[in-house]
């Protein structure tokens, strides 16, 4: 039987729910609290509905909440769950060819708990160095399959930060990001702060011209060589979309105040980690408020490139916040469960069966 999944959903399309099910407009309301507020597991516990229209609501729509299929705790306190895309007559893809599992991460760091969501299953992008690249793009997840990874774990409850950094580059899902970023910062939703949201891009214009008009998140850009060829040797979207036009028009935006904007910047011994590159970088975000985060590199399987030194990304760190640019080491999390960034694949087997 097939049933539609109610998370993920907005409030619009609640309502053409509600009125599909010969409900008033406001049942919408009690439906997304239902949802979103009381996390009831399924349409039966909505007693303040009609019956018949329960009933009705039962029959062609489900909750979807999906608990993962599997985790992998490291030593660090860094959880991977892996979780199906395929529910009982639903499915969390959309465009490709499916059947596959997606990652989520959670980071437990002092006060903060962040979870590093996936917004497709793999990904067309392509970058060298990306264990999700490597394995081709198998299809979109929905705003459902996406709020469900949110949901869905454990400790859904205690999180205070949300990453889109996991499989795939949520610009090329763009509609299905916002609707979750909806779902997420709505005050009929999660109702988060977006300024506890922080989406990720490679730099895929188009898409995220419309993250930054329609949402207040944060931005993070995957940067990796302020140099042309350098860079797309190493991302291929390079060529689409130069990192230089990017930064130009993150100048119209302001990064200032409410929102930040990040450049991440992942260091390889000898390809991207020298002076000369911390000058290029400096020279390339000027004018744009932006922050530099520097990235360790966890070597993959068929890429060359290991990772640049501590006292070489020090020295690369002190120059650019000499130059004016604020610059931090990223600490590494979840290597040895292969959670850290680049790492996540979705494979069967990358994470241990519960
Ligand atoms: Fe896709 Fe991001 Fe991996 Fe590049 S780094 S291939 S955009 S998941």
């Amino acid at each position: 039987m097939v049933r539609k999944p109610l998370i993920g959903m907005t409030l619009g399309e609640l309502e053409s729910v509600a009125a599909e099910a010969g409900l008033r407009r406001f049942a919408a309301k009690q439906i997304a609290r239902r949802l979103y507020v009381n996390r009831s597991q399924s349409v039966s516990e909505m007693t303040e509905l009609p019956k018949a229209s329960r009933e009705w609501l039962e029959e062609h729509y489900c909750v979807g909440l999906q608990a993962p299929i599997a985790e992998a705790r490291s030593t660090d306190g860094t959880v991977k769950y892996l979780f199906a895309t395929r529910g009982e007559g639903f499915d969390f893809l959309d465009g490709g060819a499916g059947g596959r599992d997606v990652e989520a991460v959670y980071i437990p760091d002092r006060e903060r708990a962040t979870l590093c969501v996936s917004s497709q299953a793999g990904c067309r992008m392509g970058c060298r160095f990306c264990m999700t690249g490597r394995q081709g793009f198998h299809g979109n997840l929905t705003a459902a399959g996406i709020i469900n990874q949110v949901m869905a774990i454990p400790e859904s409850r205690t999180l205070t930060n949300i990453v889109f950094m996991g499989m795939g580059e949520p610009m090329d899902n763009i509609e299905e990001v916002l609707k979750a970023v909806e779902v997420l910062t709505a005050p009929w939703g999660l109702a988060w702060s977006p300024k506890r949201i922080t989406v990720s891009s490679i730099g895929k214009l188009d898409g995220l011209r419309r993250l930054l008009d329609e949402t207040k998140v944060h931005v993070a850009i995957s940067v990796h060589s302020p140099f042309k060829q350098e860079r797309e040797d190493l991302m291929p979207v390079e060529k689409a979309f130069p990192v230089a036009g990017v930064m130009g028009v993150m100048k119209n935006y302001d990064f200032a105040h409410q929102r930040r904007l990040s450049a991440e910047y992942i260091m390889w011994r000898g390809v991207n980690d020298d002076l000369r590159h911390a000058d290029a970088l400096a020279r390339l975000l000027k004018g744009v408020d932006c922050r530099v985060n520097l990235i360790r590199f966890h070597a993959i399987p068929g890429f060359d490139h290991v990772t640049a030194d501590t006292e070489t990304m020090e020295r690369f760190r002190d120059r650019l916040n000499e130059l004016g640019v604020t610059a931090t080491i990223r600490t590494s999390r979840g290597e040895d469960i292969e959670a850290a960034c680049g790492m996540l694949s979705g494979k069967e087997g990358a994470v241990e069966k519960e």
